[in-house]
């Protein structure tokens, strides 16, 4: 059993609904037909960053079809209805288990060859699991991950039943600070446990750490530091006790866990050139082989901001630009696209916080604003400047504007001259603001 398809994109997620509407809005109704998206989930491509946000909610939370793409960039909310309606063959719950890029096909889990003349790898990344550290139990009824819808379900049926109770959430990155910020708002105790000195220690400085620790401290959220859960003791197939490397147990009636990602790449092992966990292309987003494009969080792809460095970046804001422009490039190879040059963007949002970075977190970092904690009812404003060769390089700040959002974003984006670090230090976002 086979089809052809001139366009494949492999994988549903983020890049795959943005993908799709770049291709409708520049080729019309001549698409119709031409483009196939292939996603072991179930439903058409959504907004990935409300699973850890409004999905959690205790009431009224988010729900699709409210959240599937491309409401996250204000634009058009792409349902089920609009691919059949442009003419684009959504492939639903079906994985694809392998892939010969020479042949150009791909094979689904249900023995259905697939083939392209050209395919868009927009595959993604998975948590990385506790078995990968030694830690046995993911397994167990109340030990939740978080990638994609199943597991946000199963998280919120998982928190409404320990009301009162206490999680341990494993990981203080990003998934492990979010759900925290969710967890509490669903009345649950929370211990946070990871091996760092401070939270989310790959982004923030000390001092921007310590002013987040503290605000969830206030919340009632307990950290534990500098060590790991090196076992989970489990009865019943329930978690009933996380024990920590030094043997000290913590009482859990559930679990969350938060340790990092990787890169969905195994398809194209031995394949297609790799890098930084990723699949390595050029700044129109094809890889080594000229029929396949690679996107979002599974592409490393050169940064012109960072002097052509090739990175690999797990945030939405990738996802949706590298995805439009290997649709540009896709479909007009004369190369008018050009190379892509993206600002990198990161963003969260916890409790009644809401921070910005972007750029890189390379060189001296300059404080600015209120990092002292002081309530949890004050609208903190704060953040850094990395200064690099005398050029801001990355800047973060909470509570911002957004014209002050702008403000950084610009200074990163032209790598604004910074010939005196004292007048920085002096003067902070004003450094910015002011122009
Ligand atoms: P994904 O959105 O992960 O999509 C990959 C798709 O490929 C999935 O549908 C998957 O099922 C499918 N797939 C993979 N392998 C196969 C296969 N073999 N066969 C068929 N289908 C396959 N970023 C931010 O900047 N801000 C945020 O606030 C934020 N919040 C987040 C919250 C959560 C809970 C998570 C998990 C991520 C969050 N991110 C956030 C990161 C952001 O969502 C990702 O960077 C983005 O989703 C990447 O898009 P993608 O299309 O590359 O991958
Ligand atoms: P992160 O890489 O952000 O964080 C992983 C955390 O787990 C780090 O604190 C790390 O510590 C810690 N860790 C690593 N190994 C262990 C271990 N054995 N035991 C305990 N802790 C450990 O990954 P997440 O899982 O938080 O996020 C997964 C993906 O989702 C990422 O791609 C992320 O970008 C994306 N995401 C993005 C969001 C956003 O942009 N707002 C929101 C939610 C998810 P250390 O750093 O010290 O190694």
């Amino acid at each position: 059993m086979s089809r052809a398809f001139t366009y494949v994109i492999l994988g549903g997620g983020v890049a795959a609904g943005y993908a799709a509407l770049e291709f409708v809005r520049r080729r019309g109704d001549a698409a119709l037909g031409e483009l196939c998206i292939i996603s072991e989930e179930a439903v058409a491509p959504y907004e990935r960053p409300a699973l850890s946000k409004g999905y959690l909610l205790p009431e009224g939370g988010a729900r699709l079809p409210a959240f599937h793409t491309c409401v996250g960039a204000n634009d058009q909310l792409l349902t089920a209805e609009w691919y059949r309606e442009h003419g684009i063959e959504l492939i639903l719950g079906t994985k694809v288990i392998s892939a010969d890029v020479r042949r150009k096909t791909l094979v689904t889990s249900i023995g259905k060859t697939i083939n392209y003349k050209t395919l868009i790898v927009a595959t993604g990344a998975r948590a990385s699991k506790l078995e990968e550290f030694g830690v046995s139990g993911s397994d167990a009824e109340n030990v939740c991950y978080l990638r994609n819808i199943v597991d946000a379900d199963k998280l919120v049926r998982v928190m409404r039943s320990s009301p009162g109770g206490n999680a341990i959430v494993i990981g203080g990155g990003y998934i492990g600070m979010e759900c925290a910020a969710a967890l509490v708002a669903n009345k649950i105790k929370v211990t946070i446990v990871f091996p760092g000195k401070y939270c989310m220690d790959r982004l923030f400085t000390q001092k921007i750490a310590e002013f987040y620790e503290n605000y969830y401290t206030s919340k009632g959220v307990t950290f534990i530091k500098g060590t790991a859960v090196s076992s989970l003791e489990v009865s019943s197939g329930m978690v009933t006790t996380a024990i920590l490397r030094d043997g000290r147990p913590l009482p859990a009636d559930m679990v969350v866990v938060g340790i990092g990602a990787r890169a969905n790449t195994a398809l194209f092992e031995g394949q297609l050139t790799l890098e930084k966990g990723g699949i390595k292309v050029n700044g129109q987003m094809q890889t080594s082989d000229a029929s396949v494009y690679a996107v979002g969080d599974v592409a490393a792809f050169p940064v012109k901001l960072f002097g052509g460095d090739a990175r690999r970046l797990e945030h939405v804001d990738c996802a949706r630009r590298t995805a439009r422009h290997a649709v540009a490039a896709v479909l007009d190879p004369t190369g008018a696209a050009g190379d892509i040059d993206y600002l990198p963007f990161f963003y969260s949002r916890v409790f009644a916080l809401s921070w910005r970075f972007y750029g890189d977190n390379a060189g001296e970092a300059v404080h600015f604003g209120d990092l002292g904690f002081s309530s949890a009812s004050s609208t903190p404003k704060f953040g850094a400047f990395w200064v690099s060769s005398g050029r801001i390089a990355g800047a973060f700040l909470e509570g911002g504007s957004p014209e002050e959002y702008e403000a950084i974003a610009h200074a990163v984006r032209r790598g604004a001259a910074v010939p005196d670090v004292a007048q920085l230090v002096r003067e902070g976002l004003a450094f910015v603001v002011r122009e």
